[in-house]
């Protein structure tokens, strides 16, 4: 899913951000950006190693670690205990995880927001952040 509004990218956000960009963290950037997906650490140096086959899965563990730290990238796991990737400025959304494929199905429902709004707000609280996933198998038919 392409970001159509008009958000910085990772790679500007870390120049304002003061982040010294070596060459291999600004192909790891890249690859971060261009994700569509929920990346780990082994898929990210896959994509990055074949940009430049001298990036090491140190580097890409590292380089993340930074991202993150910087609030850059969210980070997921969805119940597998594997880290996984994701530009934190992309719009909200919650995921539905598919437990026999892995894969994760993105979704934003306007009544959910607003149910976990009034949830915080009955609570004695004001939302300022929040997560959602959900787990299923695919009906059959
Ligand atoms: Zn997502």
């Amino acid at each position: 899913m392409s970001e159509d509004s008009p958000k910085s990218g990772i790679l500007a956000r870390c120049e304002a951000r003061g982040i010294r960009l070596t060459e291999q963290r600004r192909v790891i950037a890249n690859v971060l950006e261009a994700a569509e997906d929920h990346p780990d650490v082994e898929a990210l140096h896959a994509r990055a190693s074949a940009v430049d086959p001298r990036i090491s899965i140190a580097t890409v563990y590292r380089t993340v670690r930074l991202f993150e730290e910087a609030g850059l990238l969210e980070r997921h796991e969805f119940g597998d205990g594997r880290a996984r990737y994701e530009d934190a400025e992309r719009d909200h959304h919650d995921h539905l995880i598919d437990m026999a494929t892995g894969e994760v199905i993105e979704f934003c429902d306007p009544e959910i927001e607003a149910l976990k709004e009034a949830i915080a707000r009955r609570l004695g609280y004001r939302l300022k952040g929040h997560r959602l996933e959900l787990y299923g198998v695919r009906l059959k038919g």
